[in-house]
Order: structure tokens, then sequence, then C-alpha cells
């Protein structure tokens, strides 16, 4: 018994051998089948001398050559059992084929190419038997594995890309977004946010209390140390006002030195204490400049409280905060003033 896989020509003799197995296999008017083609190479190749022998003995006594008759040499010299295991090999890699054309399936686009070249491979595996033919078959379906596993690699570089350049880009929209909503100068919501917050709140329908907070005589600070320690004393008022609310209130730099407290849930004792928390620690802030140790004097702010009521709009509100905030500075500043909307 001959091992096919031992059979190894030179590329140009084999390709003459081939042509004259398929010439061979023509002239005898013999389907060229992955048998007939083994047995007429390893006759035209010279490469089985039994076979070699039994067709040119066929041959010379004038009688052509047939199916039954290659089978026979097939059998008995290049194996039954060869082709037998040739066969169970080609039933593996079809189930292997079947299986990746499935999870291909499964898969979607992008991988069509490479289903189109296995679905190309599971039809020639049906017709091969021998060694050659599945050896071309199995190098063909690494060949497409091999492009399709770049293909893969590389998609999955780029989703990876992908997915990096996304998370940045929603960091960003997110900064932007955040940057849109707040002051820059105190980290306090902004007016735009603050009508956000209204629109929520009056849509609950719920009470809440508002305060509107302004530092007192703060032109006077601002224009006898400078522009850049009022600022400072803005920061300090707005890091006070975080100080003293609670975590689902909001705290928003209404205007230049004028703030205003949303307190949702809140009815107007509880927003007055809140208030009253607020303008003792500001008064109890001692700030020092470190460039030069500058002590400030102890500054104030007044405040205005008020609640909502059925009825109340954002501007009527505002308005009624505003009110009581005034009647605090009419009445000698650094206090607390309510307005109940009865007033
Ligand atoms: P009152 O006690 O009545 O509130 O007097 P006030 O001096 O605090 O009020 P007024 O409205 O007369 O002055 C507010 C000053 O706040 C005027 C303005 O130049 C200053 N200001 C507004 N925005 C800023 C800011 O962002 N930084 C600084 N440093 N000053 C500001
Ligand atoms: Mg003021
Ligand atoms: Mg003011």
């Amino acid at each position: 018994m001959t091992d096919i896989q031992a059979i190894v020509h030179p590329f140009d003799d084999a390709m003459g051998f081939a042509q004259a197995s398929l010439d061979l296999l023509v002239d005898q008017h013999l389907a060229p089948s992955p048998l007939s083609y083994t047995v007429a190479y390893s006759y035209a190749s010279g490469a089985i001398a039994d076979i070699v022998g039994a067709v040119r003995q066929r041959l010379d006594s004038g009688q052509a050559l047939d199916d039954d008759l290659l089978r026979t040499l097939f059998e008995r010299h290049i194996g039954a059992d060869r082709a037998a295991q040739l066969r169970s090999v080609g039933h593996d890699l079809k189930q292997l084929l079947l299986l990746l054309i499935r999870n291909l399936n499964q898969a979607g686009e992008g991988t069509a190419e490479f289903g189109n070249a296995l679905a190309a491979s599971l039809q020639r595996l049906d017709g091969a038997v021998d060694a050659p033919a599945l050896r071309s078959i199995a190098g063909d379906m690494l060949d497409a594995t091999r492009q399709a596993q770049q293909r893969n690699d590389q998609l999955q570089a780029q989703l990876r890309d992908t997915v990096v350049e996304t998370e940045h880009l929603r960091t960003e929209l997110e900064e932007h977004r955040r940057a849109a909503l707040v002051d820059p100068l105190t980290g306090l919501l902004n007016r735009r946010a603050m009508d956000a917050r209204f629109d929520e709140l009056l849509a609950q329908g719920r009470v809440f209390a508002l305060l509107m907070v302004d530092i007192d005589h703060f032109k006077a600070i601002n224009d006898s140390h400078g522009h850049a320690l009022g600022d400072a004393v803005i920061r300090n008022v707005a890091d006070a006002i975080r100080t003293c609310i609670r975590g689902g209130d909001h705290a928003v730099r209404y205007g230049g030195e004028e703030f205003l407290v949303m307190l949702p849930e809140t009815p107007l004792d509880g927003a007055s204490k809140v208030a009253e928390a607020i303008r003792t620690h500001i008064h109890g802030l001692r700030l020092v400049r470190k460039r030069d140790h500058f002590r400030l004097d102890p500054f104030t702010v007044s405040i205005g409280v008020t609640a909502w009521l059925p009825g109340d709009n954002a501007d009527g509100l505002l308005q009624r905060a505003d009110r009581a905030l005034y009647a605090s500075k009419n009445s000698g500043r650094n206090r607390v003033s309510v307005l109940d909307g009865t007033a």
C-alpha cells in the first residue's frame, strides 16, 4: 500500500502528470473523480509501479479502462482504509464548516465573504475523498480563516478606538453640558439651570422655599480692596451657602453678588432656619489675603425668604423673595426677612 501523501513531484513535473492524468481519463471516457484522478495520476507519474503495470496491461490488450478497475486499483494499492480515513476527516471538516457557517450567519454582515468561502469549501468536500483534495480544501479554509481573522482583528481595533473616542466625546459633552449650567466663579448653578429647576419644582406642585441672598455693601469691599478680593468674597459666600444646605437643595448665582437658594419640600419656618444658618456662618467668616496677610473686616449678607403657594409662578415667587430681601436691607441689613405670600 502506498502513502499517497509521500508522492511529491516538482511543480512542473506535477503539472505535466496532472495534464497526462486528465488526458487519460478523457480518452477513456472516465469521469475525473478524486478516486479516478488519483489512480490516473499514480499511473501517469509512474509513482505506483503496480498501478502502472495493471493499467498498461489493460491498455496493451486493447481493452478500455473502467470505473471498476480504477476502484480496484485504488483499494488495492492506495488503500480503502485510507479512503475511509479521508472520508472521516472530510466529515469532521464538514461538521466544523457547518458550525462556522451557522455562527457566521449569527455574526451578521462583514463576515459574508468568509461565509461564502466556507460554503464553497463545504460544497467541494462532498466530492472529495482523497488527500490532495482535502488538503487543498483545508488550505483554502485556513486562508479564508486567516483573512477573516485579520479583518476581525482590524474591526476589533477599530471598535476599541471607537469606544475610546466615544468615551472621550461623552466626557467632553458632559463637561460642556455641565459648563453650560454652572457659574465659573463659584461652581454654583447659573440662571439657566435655575430656570430648569423652577420648571421641575413647579411641575411637582409641592411646597418649596426660596432664599434670596445679597452681600451687604459689597460695592465698598470692591472699591476699597479691589475686584480680585471682591471675587474671593463672592466665592466664600458661595461656599458658605453650600455648607449650610442639603444635597437636594439648589444654590444659584443669581447676579453679581446675589444668590438664590431653592429648598424643595421645605416650608417657611424650615427655610428661615437655613437662612439664619447661612447669615451667621457668613458673619463669622474671617478672610485673610494670602499674598500680604491682609485681614478683611467681617462682612454680612441680607436674606429674603418666601415659599411657594398654589398658583405661584417663577416670576411671582422671585419678586416676593426680592421684596423680602429688601425688607432685610431696609431694616438694617445682616438679617433674614420672611414673606409668606399673604402679605
Ligand atoms: P447693598 O448692601 O445694598 O446690597 O449694597 P451693595 O454695594 O452690595 O450693592 P450694589 O448693587 O450697590 O453693588 C453691587 C456691586 O457688586 C456692584 C458691582 O460692581 C459688584 N459686582 C457685581 N458682580 C461682581 C463680580 O462678579 N465680582 C466683583 N468683584 N464684583 C461684582
Ligand atoms: Mg449687595
Ligand atoms: Mg445686589
